[in-house]
């Protein structure tokens, strides 16, 4: 499981979302309310118990 945090590619749009998929695709096939796509900014693996995440930085253009 992923955690990650995207935000839209429209410029003139500020949203922001946290999202959990099973993949990178899954991530990439989410929109946002007004219609653009997301930009994944961070994703990492959820951490299992006792577990810290580890964090990637990774950006997706659309
Ligand atoms: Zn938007």
């Amino acid at each position: 499981m992923l955690i990650a945090r995207l935000i839209c590619s429209e410029p003139a749009c500020a949203a922001a979302y946290d999202a959990t998929a099973a993949s990178l695709a899954e991530l990439e096939t989410l929109a946002c309310d007004c219609g653009c796509g997301l930009w994944v900014r961070r994703v990492a693996e959820a951490p299992g118990p006792g577990e810290r995440p580890v964090a990637l930085e990774l950006l997706v253009v659309a």
